[in-house]
């Protein structure tokens, strides 16, 4: 093991310089369950935080199909020309399930993958939604200090990953179509709500028509949401990210986003609630976790569920014991 072991301080001081080979290495890392690969993580981000305030995290999400793939090659593509260094990151759940329902295939980023300015990391799999959010968010400050200066964070628009992704994103950008309404299309009006920005994608073709009355109800849709904190009032954009049209527009509505955050000061608030937000977050899973994977937790949580089934004993009571039980016989892993 200890031949194995890595040198921590050379492996940040390689990707503070930008060495992709370290960034990546220190990504396996977070993703990592062994206990020893976590406690270096962990020192690696510490270690990072100092060189991760420079960048925009931009959240995006739609159904499957909608063209986040093509989107995100075009606009990754478009950002590396303007001298830009992208990172691509995805928070997604469902891949286990679904083997890899995005960016597993990465043929729709086929230039975007070979571009030196891009760096392209699926999301773990097999994980809970908090694991994954947790790792995506910890490989967002990697991705900072290794130079990254925009931060793309993709999501499929099917539930509550939107949420994790919004609560780690500054600017929070939704893919939507034309021609569908907005059930058929699976957005729920909370996503909706998040967005600061709705395109409407394959405004080409046919269907440019389409795309611009759908422009014009979604403008109005949107109006009906109250101010947000943030002050800016979310806008709608045509683009043909096939064909590679109104891919500029995307990035000035961006910057006139930030511009705005920023003297407004909400852009620094918004992550500093974010911080604290995810401090909570992890506390509230570690605990759970913890909870249930003790042992003795373990051994009686079959039993109490049956006495409460059968009103022997009530819910609370019940919950109270077995709390009690986790008290007494609780040792903290840090591998959870
Ligand atoms: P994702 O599942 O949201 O990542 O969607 P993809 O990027 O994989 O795109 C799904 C399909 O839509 C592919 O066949 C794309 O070629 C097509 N597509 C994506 N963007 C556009 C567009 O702007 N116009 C047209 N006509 N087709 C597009």
């Amino acid at each position: 093991f200890r031949k194995k072991k890595i040198d921590v301080d050379a492996l940040i001081q390689r990707l503070i310089q930008g060495d992709i080979p370290s960034l990546s290495k220190a990504i396996t890392l977070i993703e990592s369950t062994n206990i020893a690969h976590k406690e270096q993580a962990n020192l690696i981000v510490q270690a990072c935080l100092p060189y991760a305030n420079n960048s925009v995290r931009i959240g995006i999400t739609g159904v499957p199909g909608v063209g986040k793939s093509t989107f995100i090659e075009a606009f990754g593509t478009y950002l590396t020309s303007i001298g830009k260094k992208v990172a691509v990151l995805a928070v997604d759940p469902s891949s286990s399930i679904s083997k890899g329902s995005i960016l597993g295939d990465k043929t729709r980023m086929e230039d975007l993958v070979k571009n030196k300015n891009a760096f392209i990391r699926p999301s773990a799999s097999g994980e809970s939604l908090g694991g994954v959010s947790r790792k995506t968010r910890e490989s967002i400050i990697l991705c900072e200090a290794a130079g990254f200066d925009i931060i793309l964070i993709e999501t499929v628009g099917v539930g509550q990953s939107e949420t994790a992704v919004h609560s780690m994103t500054d600017f929070f950008l939704l893919l939507n179509l034309a021609g569908a309404g907005d059930e058929l299309q699976g957005i729920k009006r909370g996503i909706m709500e998040m967005a600061d920005a709705v395109i409407i994608n394959k405004a080409d073709g046919d269907n440019l028509k389409h795309a611009q009355n759908a422009k014009l109800d979604m403008n109005r849709a949107l109006h009906l949401f109250p101010l947000k904190d943030s002050k800016w009032q979310p806008k709608v954009l045509l683009v043909s990210a096939f064909y590679n049209k109104g891919i500029e527009e995307v990035w000035q509505l961006l910057e006139a986003y930030f511009k705005l955050v920023k003297a407004n000061n909400f852009f620094e608030e918004n992550r500093n609630n974010q911080n604290a937000y995810w401090l909570k977050e992890t506390i509230n899973e570690q605990l759970l976790s913890n909870f249930y994977q003790n042992t003795e937790v373990n051994r009686y949580l079959q039993s109490a569920e049956r006495a409460v089934q059968n009103n022997e004993k009530s819910p609370f009571t019940a919950a109270n014991e077995l709390l009690a039980l986790y008290k007494e016989h609780h040792t903290f892993n840090k591998n959870e």
